[in-house]
């Protein structure tokens, strides 16, 4: 079972988030319909975004993630606050009952950048922990960056602090490009 002409992957999802227009959405639907290897990896597809929504929603997922999917998960109806940080900006933030996730968007520029790590630190109370995540998703055009705590988690916390300091890695070494703070309060 193969295809001759696979439909690309950026049209399959395009189609699948209905987002095609109704000209390109018809010759896509008709092979769809003859063409059993387009068909199964359009499945495929389906049940791959069904997974990561549901995790989402269930709040079993951290991640550092693209702002398109963002855009995705909120079209997809997930009730998700958010919070816009400028460099070296503090956001005083919650999660109330009716959210599904929230999101802290750290504006930073990004043009030329290759690699970018978030330095995460938690406190709570005199308790501090810190965790570096290598190499996290990002858009240089977009300026931002955009962090989904694990809802599940964040329900479990009390009063916190957390600090993110995002720094540019190059051959070079490494310098800092902003550094965010989530003081957070449970909803
Ligand atoms: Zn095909």
């Amino acid at each position: 079972m193969s295809c001759a002409k696979p439909i690309e992957l950026e049209a399959l999802l395009a189609y699948w988030l209905g987002e095609l227009a109704p000209a390109a959405e018809a010759p896509l639907e008709e092979h769809l319909f003859a063409c059993a290897s387009c068909a199964a990896r359009l499945e495929e597809l389906a049940a791959l975004a069904a997974g990561i929504r549901a995790a989402v929603r269930e709040g079993r997922v951290e991640a550092v993630i693209p702002a398109p999917f963002l855009e995705t998960l909120k079209r997809q109806g997930l009730r998700i606050r958010e919070y816009r940080v400028p460099p070296g900006g503090r956001a005083e933030c919650t999660l109330r009952a009716q959210d599904d996730a929230v999101v802290g968007r750290m504006q930073v520029p990004l043009a030329g950048i290759k690699r970018v790590d978030a330095l995460q630190r938690l406190q709570v109370g005199a308790e501090v922990s810190e965790r570096r995540v290598e190499d996290v998703p990002f858009d240089p055009a977009a300026g931002e960056v955009l962090f989904l705590p694990s809802a599940a988690g964040l329900r479990r916390m009390p009063v916190h602090t957390m600090r993110v300091r995002l720094v540019a890695v190059d051959e070079a070494g490494e310098r800092p490009l902003g550094e965010y703070t989530f003081a957070h309060t449970p909803g």
